[in-house]
C-alpha cells in the first residue's frame, strides 16, 4: 500500500487539478445542472490543499478521514456527501484490516459507499460511471501481474472511457434526471470530476 506522504500527494494533485477545471466543471454543469459543480469542488479544494501540506498524519486513513469530513463539510451540492462518502469509507476499509490492504479493496470500499448514498446505477449518468470501471480495469490490470504504476494508468483511461460514456446517457440521478432525455447528449460533470481523482491517483506511486 502507499505511504501516507503518496496519499497526500494524490489529495493535492486532485485538488489542484480540480481548481484548474472549475470552469469546465461549472460549463458541464450549465448544461445539465445548476452550473456549480466547479464551484462547489473548488471551494472544498483549497481547504484540501491546506490540509494535506500541513498534516502530520502518521496512517493513510487518518488522511483519508480527514479528507472526507473536509470535503462533507466545505463542499456544497449532491457531490460534496457523495465524495466524502468515498474517502470516509476509503478510510474506514483500510482501519479495518490490519497489514497491506490492497489499494483496489479500499478503493471498492469507496465507490459501494458513493453507491449506497446515492442509490447510483451503472448508466445513471453519475460519477459512479467513472468510478467504478476505473476500480475494475485497476482490479484486473493488477491480477493479471501489471506494475501498479500501470494498473493506475489504466485505471485513468477507464475512469476517462466512462466519463465520455455519460454523454450517450440519459440521466436518473441528481439534477440531469430533471431533463429526462433532453440530458442525452451532454457530459456529466460529476463522472467528469471523478475522472480527474482516478487521473490524479497516478501520483500514489513516485
Ligand atoms: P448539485 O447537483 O446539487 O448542484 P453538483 O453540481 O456539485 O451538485 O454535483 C452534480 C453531480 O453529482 C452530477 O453530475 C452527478 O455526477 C453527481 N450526482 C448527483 N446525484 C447523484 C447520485 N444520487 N448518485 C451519484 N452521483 C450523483
Ligand atoms: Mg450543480
Ligand atoms: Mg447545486
Amino acid at each position: 500500500l502507499p505511504d501516507t506522504a503518496a496519499f497526500a500527494r494524490w489529495i493535492g494533485t486532485f485538488a489542484a487539478s480540480l481548481t484548474e477545471h472549475e470552469a469546465h466543471l461549472n460549463a458541464l454543469d450549465a448544461a445539465i445542472g445548476d452550473a456549480d459543480h466547479g464551484v462547489n469542488l473548488r471551494r472544498g479544494a483549497l481547504v484540501l490543499a491546506t490540509l494535506v501540506r500541513h498534516h502530520d498524519f502518521s496512517r493513510p486513513e487518518q488522511l483519508l478521514r480527514a479528507v472526507g469530513s473536509t470535503i462533507v463539510d466545505h463542499v456544497g451540492g449532491a457531490s460534496g456527501p457523495l465524495y466524502g462518502s468515498f474517502f470516509v469509507r476509503m478510510a474506514a476499509a483500510l482501519a479495518t484490516t490490519t497489514g497491506a490492504v490492497p489499494l483496489v479493496g479500499a478503493m471498492r470500499a469507496g465507490v459501494a459507499g458513493v453507491a449506497e448514498l446515492g442509490g447510483a446505477e451503472p448508466g445513471d449518468k453519475t460519477l459512479y460511471d467513472a468510478l467504478a470501471p476505473a476500480v475494475d480495469a485497476l482490479e484486473s490490470a493488477l491480477s493479471a501481474g501489471q506494475s501498479p504504476a500501470r494498473a493506475l494508468a489504466r485505471a485513468a483511461a477507464a475512469a476517462e472511457a466512462g466519463r465520455d460514456a455519460t454523454i450517450a446517457m440519459i440521466a436518473k440521478k441528481g439534477r440531469a434526471s430533471y431533463l429526462g432525455e433532453r440530458s442525452a447528449g451532454h457530459q456529466d460533470p460529476g463522472a467528469t470530476s471523478a475522472a480527474l481523482l482516478i487521473a490524479a491517483a497516478r501520483t500514489l506511486i513516485p
